[in-house]
């Protein structure tokens, strides 16, 4: 259930501080340090586990199915224009931290804090490309 050594349990457990938005049996919801943009969220499943591939689907249930009262309240108390979230896994991707979160993101303008470099590559793939890719993948699913 627990790691020792990670951060985002000792938060939980109460063993170092945060600023609590909410808890229940399943989840902790608690403000990002870095406040990215102000509001910036942390969502975690109070059952450690390490990111998206190491999570069961009872977990996974539980755990995304709260998101949208935290992300309805994050819209309600600060009135941002839009709100991104995000979940990072693996180094690459950013990920700093590894139990699994959501990051709540509200947004307010486009020099607010928040970017991420999204290219479209429409014209590079045909409908024959993106179903050898939908393939691949759909195989791997149990
Ligand atoms: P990641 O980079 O793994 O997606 O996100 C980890 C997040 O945890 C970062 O946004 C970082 O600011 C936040 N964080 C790291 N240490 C602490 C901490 O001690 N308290 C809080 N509230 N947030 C933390
Ligand atoms: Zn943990």
């Amino acid at each position: 259930m627990r790691h020792d050594d990670c951060l985002f349990c000792k938060i939980i457990d109460g063993e170092l501080p945060s600023a609590k938005v909410y808890e229940d049996k399943y989840v902790y919801a608690f403000m990002d340090i870095s406040q990215v943009t102000e509001g910036h969220t942390l969502v975690i499943p109070k059952k450690h586990t390490k990111n998206i591939y190491e999570t069961d689907e009872e977990t996974a249930k539980e755990f995304f199915g709260r998101i949208p009262k935290v992300a309805s309240a994050i819209k309600k108390a600060f009135n941002p224009v839009g709100l991104n979230i995000l979940n990072n896994n693996d180094i690459l991707a950013g990920q700093t931290v590894y139990h699994l979160h959501l990051h709540l993101i509200p947004r307010y303008d486009e020099h607010d804090g928040f970017g991420f470099n999204w290219q479209m590559k429409r014209d590079d793939y045909s409908q024959e490309e993106l179903n050898d890719l939908a393939k691949k993948i759909s195989k791997e699913i149990d």
